[in-house]
């Protein structure tokens, strides 16, 4: 029988680091460099390797993903592989997610640690990616898993998966629902299906999205005690400093601190604006339960959209894919309120 043939798409990142004079790690390593580390690989799948990139993730940008989704869209290969770094997986994942709608496995796969380290990651987890890729059960369900994150043989859904630490080697976790699957030995063993009806329901409006131009968004996080300058400092502005969007990290179930609440409104009133939990990992919020100016019961009346279980980082991919199709305030109020 013959192999499945996995299309490998390299950003750069950690995974394809190298060390300079200086012993500083550079990004430097094509795909044809991270496929060569792994010689396993050629058992599995026959592999396309294309070097897209050699940049950190924390510089990558929406239409570099735009553009990586429609390389995908035109590719003949029975799956696709992405290495990038880790600092936005969780951002880039879940706007390809939001973007790619194929009946292929698509997986976003990093480095913790670089090839210079002792045990660096980096080869396991592009093995373990295009495993996942040529499995039976991924393959069979690849429209109802969505895009997919695979790192230290475990397998997570875009829209939950977190990078929940900084530097450790398990610094991925899907804190709302757990792995899809996990890898042991040679296979991939299924544990769940994500719910994914909001992410489709939302994809019909983006037809636009893709050519659509640049919509940046500011996240802005409220702490104990904002006094919401820096708010006002956006929507006061002429041209609202460039930005066309807000996600506000608000507390708990939804609430900003008293103070800065009259500028949050005034930034809803100026620029679609999103309220999405900072807390933990994302999780429903409250709609309906409090009273008083900074409730969510008056945020919402004041026109503020709501983010249910989006964790503020995927709440801003949302936003921004939904200015960019040029969907007015209602629609984007329903596609936001499909996620809880
Ligand atoms: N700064 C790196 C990046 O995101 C970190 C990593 O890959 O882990 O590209």
């Amino acid at each position: 029988m013959s192999k499945p043939r996995i299309h490998i798409l390299a950003l750069g990142g950690t995974i394809a680091t190298r060390p300079d004079a200086t012993g500083a790690m550079q990004m430097g390593l094509g795909a044809d460099d991270l496929v060569a580390a792994v010689p396993g690989l050629a058992e599995l799948a026959e592999i396309e390797a294309e070097t897209v990139s050699r940049v950190g993730s924390h510089s990558l940008s929406f239409d570099q993903i735009h553009a990586l989704a429609a390389k995908i869209r035109g590719l003949e290969a029975d799956g696709f592989v992405v290495t990038q770094g880790t600092d936005t997986t969780e951002e880039t994942s879940f706007l390809l997610d939001l973007l790619l709608d194929l009946d292929k496995p698509v997986i976003v796969t990093a480095a913790m640690r670089n090839p210079s380290l002792t045990s660096p990651d980096g080869p396991g987890n592009l093995l373990a990616a295009v495993r996942v890729a040529c499995d039976p059960w991924v393959k069979a369900h690849a429209r109802a898993l969505g895009v997919m994150v695979v790192m230290l043989d475990e397998v997570y859904a875009a829209a939950d998966v977190l990078k929940v630490h900084p530097t450790r080697l398990n610094a991925f976790a899907s804190t709302q629902t757990g792995p899809l699957a996990a890898l042991v030995e040679d296979r991939v063993v299924p544990m769940s299906l994500p719910v994914r009806e909001a992410i489709v329901a939302a994809r019909r409006h983006f037809g636009a999205a893709a050519g659509g131009k640049a919509a940046p968004v500011v996240l802005l996080w409220m702490a104990l005690d904002e006094p919401g300058a820096l708010i006002d400092a956006v929507s006061g502005a002429r041209d609202h400093l460039g930005y066309r969007g807000a996600v506000i990290g608000a507390m708990g179930g939804g609430h900003t601190p008293e103070r800065a609440t009259d500028s949050v409104l005034k930034l809803a009133a100026a620029l679609p604006t999103v309220v999405a939990g900072r807390a933990g990992g994302g999780g429903p919020l409250l709609r309906k339960t409090y009273g008083g100016p900074s409730s969510e019961i008056a945020l919402r009346a004041g026109g503020v959209l709501w983010a249910g279980r989006l964790q503020p980082l995927k709440a801003r991919m949302l936003l921004e894919t939904c200015l960019r199709a040029g969907l007015s305030r209602p629609i984007m109020g329903e596609i936001f309120d499909a996620f809880g």
